[in-house]
């Protein structure tokens, strides 16, 4: 069992409340870890000293910062395991799924140290005896609220950019993956002088306070509901946000491609980390010339994985975060088959203890269905039916979200309009996951706004001073 602390001012303790947040496994309902609640105070408290801390920061040149980074790195490395087995045991993902995770964020965090001494700006020689330059300087106090679903690789990412740039840190991790998050702050704060660094830990209470304080930037990985909640904070304290937010990522099946290969892509999409990934598949448009074999292929493809213990080397599939997602993600499909969608595989909650969900295949999906318009987060692959491709195409392009689409298609000019019409930030061809390291884009309408990734979170999280040098007693510009 964890006792997560938080690091308030340079200092580790439990805090002032007597609040405190239990993490169960979702695996048996065991507890895992306990979670101080920070009050009010102490997270003003922890913005004052990260404030205070600023300065001395900023004024740390590029290649030592990242020489950090490159230390904070090697201490994920050398903690890999033990917090591989925390993420496991609070939110249920299969060990080997979260190796790869902390993987994936001591990657970034060395990506950023490479990346954060080689920035520059622009020179302009406006006159004979002038020179104009612009840099790129901290923003200050950076607010960094990460979620549960993959949380080293998310945190790693905003925690390494935010400081390789030269700007003081406030995190406040998932209350659903506290001492996930107090590992990830440990291996940090080992190479980071005091207040450079700050944990709050606690609930939305704790994140919507510490968005309301006077920050320079809010970074936000989680809900569109919680990405909301934090524009408006940050409209009010004029704090920069930004926000990668949830999504509702189509896959459209085209005719002519191989039912079987489309298949497995579809359940690797829809299924995997149990479908809890903000870019996971949510709903499918098919083709009619292959929907039938595509179906029949999924349907076995889902009930060859196997769900349980993610400590189980056998297991394909955890359990859900929690049963209060279980409960969300069965509503939906409940209501969808009540409103006449056919269950093709899955659907029943199992028996017994945990948070356990069945991959899930439901065909005869229709737009009005919350499975389809909202994202579900489960291992759910909703099916649609669909005449032509200019109709998948129509209706992938209605949603309230613009994260990501996929399109498996043998037609290059299929392919050609997916990615220039779709409305998403993230388009993939011929293949559901996957993409270079370093790669970025700008989520659309609720799924947030601005880079959170990749080397442009460098710019969002940094502002530019220009300069303007004149000679002494050189030309006047008027009277
Ligand atoms: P969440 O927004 O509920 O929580 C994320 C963080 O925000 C937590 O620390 C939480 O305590 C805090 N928070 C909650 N309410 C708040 C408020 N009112 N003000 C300030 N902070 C608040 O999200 P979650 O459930 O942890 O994560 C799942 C969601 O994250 C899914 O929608 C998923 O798609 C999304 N996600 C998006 C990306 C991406 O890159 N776009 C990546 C991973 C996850």
């Amino acid at each position: 069992m964890y006792q997560v602390t938080q690091l308030i001012a340079g200092r580790w303790g439990t805090g002032d409340s007597n609040d405190e947040l239990v993490v169960r496994d979702p695996v048996d309902g065991s507890p895992v870890s306990t979670t101080p609640v920070a009050t009010p105070t102490e997270v003003s408290r922890a913005v004052a000293a990260a404030r205070e801390a600023a300065p001395g920061w900023a004024a740390v040149v590029p290649a030592e910062r990242a020489a950090a980074l490159h230390r904070a790195a090697d201490a994920l490395a050398a903690a890999t395991e033990e917090i591989a087995r925390a993420q496991t045991a609070e939110m249920g993902k299969p060990l080997t799924g979260a190796r790869d995770g902390i993987a994936a964020g001591i990657g970034t965090l060395r990506q950023y140290a490479e990346l954060g001494p080689l920035r520059g700006g622009r020179t302009l020689l406006g006159g004979a005896d002038a020179i104009d330059f612009q840099t790129p300087l901290p923003r200050g106090v950076v607010g960094v609220l990460t979620p549960w679903n993959d949380p080293v690789a998310v945190a790693c990412g905003l925690l390494g950019a935010a400081l390789v740039t030269g700007n003081v840190v406030v995190h406040k991790p998932s209350e659903r993956t506290p001492a996930t998050g107090w590992l990830l702050v440990r291996a940090f704060h080992e190479v980071l002088p005091p207040g450079v660094l700050s944990l709050v830990t606690g609930g939305a209470e704790v994140g919507a306070a510490l968005a309301a304080q006077d920050l320079d930037v809010v970074a936000h990985v989680g809900s569109t509901a919680t990405g909301r909640a934090i524009a408006a904070a940050c409209a009010r304290t004029g704090a920069k946000a930004v926000l990668e937010n949830g999504g509702n990522d189509a896959l459209i099946v085209d005719a002519g491609v191989d039912p079987e290969w489309a298949a497995e892509q579809a359940a690797v999409g829809s299924f995997a980390n149990s479908g809890q990934i903000c870019v996971s598949v949510e709903r499918l448009y098919v083709h009619e010339q292959v929907a039938e074999p595509f179906v029949e292929a999924l349907v076995r493809q889902a009930a060859a994985l196997r769900v349980g213990d993610g400590r189980d080397p056998d297991t394909n599939l955890g359990p859900l975060v929690d049963r209060r997602l279980r409960d969300q993600v069965r509503e939906q499909v409940d209501a969808a088959v009540s409103a006449g969608a056919r269950l093709r595989h899955g659907g029943q909650v199992p028996e017994g203890p945990g948070a356990f969900y069945p991959p899930t295949v439901l065909t005869g999906c229709t737009d009005e269905m919350a499975v389809m318009r909202q994202e579900t987060f489960g291992p759910v692959a909703p099916v649609m039916t669909v005449a032509s491709f200019d109709e998948a195409l129509e209706r992938a392009a209605d949603s309230a979200y613009g994260l990501a689409g996929t399109v498996l298609t043998p037609s290059m000019r299929h392919a050609q309009r997916a990615w220039r019409e779709l409305p998403v930030g993230t388009v993939k061809i011929n293949a559901v996951f996957g993409g270079a390291p370093g790669g970025a884009a700008q989520p659309r309408r609720g799924s947030g706004q601005g880079f959170g990734y990749g080397p442009e979170l460098l710019d969002e999280l940094t502002t530019t001073k220009v300069v303007h040098i004149g000679a002494p007693g050189g030309s006047s510009t008027g009277w």
